[in-house]
């Protein structure tokens, strides 16, 4: 008995290669953080001016948008040059990616996980704004 119906069931197949390895073993992806880092910038000097005048409303709406911010980081595809959004880079499978797939082949330089990256885009800011507020008082 047959159980899947494609006109009812709208379950997107499941993007594996034939050894059982996920899509995003076959991805070659970069994570570009640029939307996300104005965003913060912006976030920030609401945060900041929230403080200044003591006003609730406006420094909860720069809490809720600070939340939002990691969401707005995206990713560029070496292969296809698609960007998108990060939160939907698992879901990506462009033609070189499927055919990568299909032969189980690995792609031709070990990509980075977009996890990985991340982690270093966050330090490095973290590192940059730690040296900026170092710089910025140290010279007082
Ligand atoms: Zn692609």
């Amino acid at each position: 008995m047959i159980t899947f119906d494609p006109d009812l069931d709208m379950l997107p197949p499941r993007l594996e290669s034939p050894g059982g390895a996920p899509v995003w073993e076959f991805q070659r992806l970069i994570v570009n953080p640029l939307l996300a880092i104005i965003a913060l910038l912006g976030v920030w000097s609401v945060f900041r001016y929230s403080l200044q005048i003591r006003n609730l409303p406006l420094f909860l709406l720069s809490l809720v948008l600070a939340i939002v911010c990691p969401f707005l980081i995206q990713y560029h595809c070496v292969d296809c040059g698609r960007l998108d959004f990060t939160i939907r880079a698992r879901r990506h499978a462009c033609l070189h990616v499927v055919r990568r797939m299909r032969l189980d082949e690995d792609p031709p330089f070990p990509a980075l996980s977009i996890r990985f990256q991340v982690t270093a885009w966050v330090v490095m800011i973290l590192v940059a704004g730690l040296m900026y507020e170092i710089m910025a008082t140290g010279f007082r």
